[in-house]
């Protein structure tokens, strides 16, 4: 029999509006799928199950009032422990946060209130949204629920360890170089960034703030389009957020795939490329043309500059981001005795702050300060703009692009966290979507011979999520590797 937090947000959207299932019902189940397996998984930082049941009741009785509701008010949402959610501790999974508690919504919460969603909980992250496998928090590590010995990803690995155990129906994650579709990829889940702009990104604790965005990580393509349908605008307290008009996504999963010019990087195809993803890839780029797409190889000749690139722009942007906590206005203060204020913010930060994220700082201030900024930072930036001019060269020869989402499927827990650098390399596939600003998806695309999730990613030009959405959901009409699901 089906659990209702097995359901999908569409599914459970038809229950509750024919009155099978009632929004209480609904969330109960999922808080009582978070106690069978939540002890192993450990993808929550917070679960707020008293208000999530009020709220879920309100909703119940504002239905049997015949309010016009959003399809989907009732339905219980995780977000990342980076997004502010009024009055619920917003730690970052960093000891610096410990004591935050939010006096205000991000404005994506205030939109998923709007529509009646319910924020279920706060999802475990790396260190600030710093990392790949949600090994750096200072609240212990998230595992895969695939197999516990192995990381989930990162840095969202709680928000997509939630979604593949059924420990929520849907959840929110953020993206910076990879940190939605990597995890994805590996809790075989879907996750999508947005184009730069598309969400606003108020009320999201800033990382990188050039590169960072909001998005949703779902059981389906069908739900992530419902998702970004609610959580997309712009908003005059992001101006970075876009002035266009949110299409309706859900609605726009049609269309023509015969013809479909899909591109194949070969720069992405590389001899490192793990042999059971490039299958993967080379299986989704088959089962296309057989729906009658044309797939052809394009190149992206500056990748192998991009995470280079990235580790520099995102270091300089974190170092000025993470200034603010000084102990003063934000974050932890040391307990002292101090001789002067520098004493002060040493030991506040010293104490505050875990091992990654003083790397970033010291490596971000270096790459920032006098006398090298031209030769990194500014260089970097320079790069930054040959890797967008790859995807715009590409994409007046193919609609899409399909490729892997990350090079290896899941490690290990512990297999990386000696070597900064091996860890930095499981973005190559994603960070250099971010750098360009572009919508990536990243969708589960098979299995490993051990039983392990494989993502496949597809990325478009700017604000063409519709399309990387459409193709998604033709892939998943076709396949069933989204509707496996790890035993607990
Ligand atoms: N793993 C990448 C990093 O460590 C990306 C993180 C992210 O997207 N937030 O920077």
């Amino acid at each position: 029999m089906t659990e209702p937090y097995q359901l999908t947000a569409w599914q459970a959207a038809e229950a509750l509006q024919a009155r099978e299932l009632s929004a209480r019902e609904l969330t109960a189940s999922v808080l009582h799928r978070i106690s069978q397996v939540e002890d192993r998984i450990h993808a929550y930082q917070h679960v707020i199950a008293e208000p999530a049941l009020a709220l879920a009741e309100d909703i119940d009785a504002r239905r049997a009032r015949g309010e016009a509701l959003h399809p989907w008010a009732g339905i219980p949402i995780a977000l990342k422990d980076n997004l502010c959610l009024r009055d619920v501790p917003a730690t970052c999974s960093s000891k610096m946060l410990e004591k935050f508690f939010p006096p205000y919504d991000a404005t994506v919460v205030e939109k998923l209130r709007a529509a009646g969603l319910i924020p279920i909980g706060k999802t475990n992250l790396d260190e600030f949204a710093m990392g790949s496998s949600t090994e750096n928090s200072a609240y212990g590590r998230t595992c895969n629920p695939w197999n516990l010995d192995y990381v989930p990803g990162g840095s969202s690995g709680g928000s997509t360890a939630a979604v593949s155990a059924d420990e929520t129906i849907l959840a929110l994650g953020s993206d910076t170089g990879g940190s939605i579709r990597q995890p994805a990829a590996f809790c075989s889940v879907t996750g999508l960034k947005p184009t730069y702009g598309r969400v606003s990104r108020w009320g999201l604790i800033a990382f990188a703030s050039s590169l960072d965005q909001i998005g949703p990580i779902t059981k389906d393509a069908r739900d992530a389009a419902g998702l970004l349908r609610i959580i997309a605008g712009q908003d005059r307290r992001d101006s970075t957020s876009i002035d266009a008009p949110v299409p309706d996504y859900p609605a726009e999963l049609t269309g023509e795939i015969k013809g479909l010019r899909i591109g194949i990087p070969k720069e992405y195809m590389i001899a490192g490329l793990n042999a059971e993803v490039r299958a993967a890839v080379e299986n989704a780029a088959r089962f296309f043309e057989e729906q009658g797409a044309i797939c052809r190889e394009i190149s992206l000749p500056h990748t192998e500059y991009a995470i280079a690139a990235y580790y520099m722009i995102c270091t300089a942007e974190a170092s000025s981001n993470l200034a603010r906590y000084d102990g003063v206005v934000f974050g932890h203060r040391g307990a002292g005795p101090f001789d002067n204020l520098i004493e002060m913010y040493c030991q506040s930060r010293s104490e505050g702050f875990g091992p990654e994220v003083k790397r970033r700082i010291m490596l971000g201030t270096y790459v920032l300060s006098a006398g090298y900024y031209d030769a990194y930072y500014r260089r970097a930036q320079r790069v930054r703009t040959l890797i967008k001019r790859d995807f715009d060269q590409a994409f007046t020869r193919v609609d899409v692009i399909l490729c892997p989402a990350t090079p290896t499927p899941p490690f290990p827990a512990g297999a990386k966290t000696g070597d900064p650098l091996e860890m930095y390399l499981s973005d190559v596939f994603t960070a250099p979507v971010n750098l360009a600003g572009l919508p990536g998806i990243a969708i589960p695309g098979g299995f490993s011979a051990g039983g392990l999730p494989i993502g496949i990613q597809f990325i478009g030009p700017v604000l063409s999520e519709s399309l990387i959405l459409h193709v998604s959901h033709c892939f998943q009409l076709g396949t069933s590797h989204h509707r496996m699901k790890p035993r607990l």
